[in-house]
């Protein structure tokens, strides 16, 4: 298929949610397509935290980047996300051990930490106040009794296995005044993690990035990448762009074009929904998640919740589907009235959903295809699996790194372990049939 064919059948540039986030987030100036015969020593396809973030790394290593975004900055998950900034992976660290060893999950652990500081160091060195960054910790909290019991052997399994004492076991009524849900048993409390304003954060990415140099090019699709000589060619619908090498940072988002195939393959995108309420009353305010931490419940299929100026913003997965629906926002509705039954008279203000890339082994991976026509040329990273707020701000260092020849040390993370799904047409069913049976088994209170 020709260039021009290809840029016929990507479907119009969807608009960007009408999330909380884009109502309060800083104005970002429209950046220009790419267009013409461009040349760059790295393309970056995706203007996410993982391309931004890799623009950043190779910058600091005097690597000259050019970041592509086919809508607009942060149009995917970065600035749709919940801003719960944490350095934990769906895969436990116990299951870790268990399945890699010890020293594994210590690297894992790390690389957990790394990742958190990633984001407070990227939102220092580029001064970005509308990230509103807060280090308030989070609270995972116990719906019944076997969950906390499960909460309280993973924080003696951190301390005594890996020397982490940062958690804290909390009994119910601390959860109770704390939260303002009686719906609690008890909680965990992670000291290591914050909260910020998602798209606050991407954007002010990108603004550091390009008074430093950096090129962005947005409504910038790469349509296909393909061996040129002795580099790459990366074609978009008005550009051709030589370049050296070429990261894909195109994560749940990679089925737009041809270009990130190869990851695709390996990725369920699975849809991830959030509802922000009206600003509450100073008296129901004062009552509900006064420490305004992040909150989690240890159901399957898991809500969180926090407080955002006033407003509490409630999230999380289920049987959603491809698109959003009535039924999938009031599910999230209820839920959330099921926790604070005050909160039935308030009005929802803002309901939006994206993307999540759920990988078979529930962690994310980076790294260079050694092999084939882009031997050396391709990195990428993908999988986030729901929590990559802090993986994919980190992750740009390691793609950096790949790109400029090292092999860091990057544990499960490793590329070579992302499997692509069996029969990706029944991703999607499949999907959502698993998410229909844990919505029902936590229905049951199994
Ligand atoms: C609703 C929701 C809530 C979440 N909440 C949290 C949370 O609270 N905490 C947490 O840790 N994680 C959370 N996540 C996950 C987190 O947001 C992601 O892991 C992270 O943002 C991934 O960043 P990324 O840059 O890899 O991908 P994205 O931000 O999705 O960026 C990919 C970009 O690539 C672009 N693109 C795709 N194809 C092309 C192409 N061919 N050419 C050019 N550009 C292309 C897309 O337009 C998109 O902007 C949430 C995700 C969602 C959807």
């Amino acid at each position: 298929m020709t260039a021009a064919a290809l840029a016929r059948s990507i479907p119009d540039r969807p608009p960007s949610p009408a999330s909380l986030w884009a109502a309060t987030a800083p104005a970002a100036p429209r950046r220009p397509a790419a267009s013409g015969e461009l040349q760059a020593e790295v393309v970056v396809v995706g203007g996410g935290y993982s391309g931004l973030s890799t623009a950043h790394h190779l910058a600091e290593r005097g690597v000259e980047a050019l970041v592509l975004e086919a809508n607009e900055v942060g149009w995917g998950a970065s600035g749709r996300n919940g801003g719960v900034v944490s350095g934990k992976f769906r895969l436990g660290f116990a299951e870790m051990e268990r399945l890699h060893g010890l020293e594994t999950a210590r690297r894992m652990h790390a690389i957990g930490r790394e990742a958190v500081e990633a984001v407070e160091a990227l939102i220092a060195r580029y001064g970005i106040a509308a990230a509103r960054l807060q280090a308030n910790g989070n609270l995972r909290c116990a719906h019944n009794a076997r969950q906390l019991g499960l909460l309280a052997a993973e924080a003696d399994w951190l301390a005594g296995r890996l020397g982490d004492r940062s958690y804290e076991l909390l009994p119910a009524g601390t959860i109770a005044e704390e939260t303002g849900s009686a719906g609690f048993v008890g909680g965990l409390l992670g000291h290591h993690a914050a909260t910020l304003h998602p798209l606050g954060y991407a954007r002010g990415l990108a603004a550091g990035l390009e008074r430093r140099g950096v090129r962005i090019r947005e409504a910038t699709p790469a349509l296909r990448v393909r061996r040129d000589g002795a580099g790459l060619l990366v074609e978009t619908p008005e550009a051709a762009i030589r370049a050296g090498k070429v990261v894909l940072a195109t994560n749940a988002y990679s089925d737009l074009t041809p270009a990130s195939d190869r990851l695709r393959r390996s990725l369920v995108p699975f849809r991830s929904a959030i509802i922000a309420t009206a600003p509450l009353p100073p008296a129901l305010d004062a009552g509900l998640l006064a420490r305004e931490r992040s909150y989690s419940e240890t159901r399957r299929m898991m809500r969180w919740f926090r407080k955002v100026e006033g407003r509490i913003v409630f999230g999380g997965r289920g049987a959603f589907g491809k698109t959003d629906s009535e039924a999938a926002f009031e599910g999230l509705r209820r839920a959330m009235v099921g926790l604070f039954p005050e909160l039935a008279d308030v009005r929802v203000a803002y309901r939006w959903s994206g993307l999540v890339g759920m990988t078979l082994d529930k962690l994310p991976h980076v790294g260079r295809l050694e092999a084939g026509p882009f031997e050396g040329r391709l990195a990428f990273a993908a999988g986030f699996n729901g929590a990559g707020v802090a993986l994919s701000s980190l992750i740009g260092r390691y793609l950096a790194a790949f790109l400029c020849g090292e092999t860091p040390e990057v544990a499960l993370l490793d590329a070579a372990r992302l499997r692509p799904i069996p029969c990706p047409a029944l991703r999607e069913p499949a999907v959502r049939l698993t998410a229909g049976l844990y919505q029902f088994l936590d229905f049951i209170g199994r």
